[in-house]
């Protein structure tokens, strides 16, 4: 048995209990060096004191004898608690994107069609209309050669027919027909064609 580890397991059970070592000491009626030894990994706890042990740890003896197993547990739930706030980031970061995409394109196509209104009705010189009408349609292009590259990073496209969740490379996003943010795209996974849907949320990270 790795005594370091049970030393751990019994200073984390401690700790949760709300316990110093001097307290668990005290009711264990031994010495707070003694606890602390076991802490450390330097020695184990009397196997005349287990039982008590136990129970102001609110542990069975099972689980200390196997607190290993436990340890392992405890570690496992710490990865899976750390994956999901990971995804829950990535999700977050997608959503911040997208509304930037938003934020972007909305006031720059408004402010392009604001241009082309005026180009349109009020009386200027040909050279001044041409002008602000190319600036127009230029800005709009480039705002949105913008938003697609953000739409594309932000995060995954969902095929309709096998719903496999991936990323398309910018000049496909780029090119492909769309409908709000659904676009007509060929399915890696499948090979077919179809509107794909625009989600945050990945491919399952375990399967990474
Ligand atoms: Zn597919």
């Amino acid at each position: 048995m790795d005594q370091i580890k049970i030393g751990k397991f019994i200073a984390a059970c401690r700790k949760e209990q709300g316990m110093t070592q001097a307290v668990l000491a005290e009711k264990l009626g031994i010495s707070d060096r003694a606890v602390s030894k076991w802490e450390t990994g330097k020695s184990l706890p009397d196997t005349g004191i287990m039982l008590e042990l136990c129970g102001l740890l609110s542990i069975n003896d099972n689980e200390l004898v196997s607190c290993e197993r436990i340890v392992t547990e405890t570690y496992n739930k710490k990865a899976e608690e750390n994956l999901l706030a990971m995804r829950q980031e990535i999700e977050e970061k997608n959503k911040l994107m997208l509304n930037l995409e938003i934020v972007i394109g909305a006031p720059a196509t408004i402010a392009g069609l604001a241009l082309c209104a005026v180009a349109a009705y009020i009386e200027m010189p040909t050279w001044l209309r041409a002008g602000l009408i190319t600036f127009a349609v230029i800005m709009i292009i480039a705002v949105a050669f913008i938003a697609v590259g953000i739409e594309q990073k932000a995060g995954y496209y969902e095929c309709q027919i096998c719903h496999d969740r991936h990323i398309p490379t910018y000049w496909q996003t780029n090119l492909a027909p769309h409908i709000g943010r659904k676009r007509y795209m060929k399915c890696p996974a499948c090979g077919k064609r179809s509107y794909q849907k625009k989600v945050l949320e990945g491919p399952d990270l375990n399967n990474l």
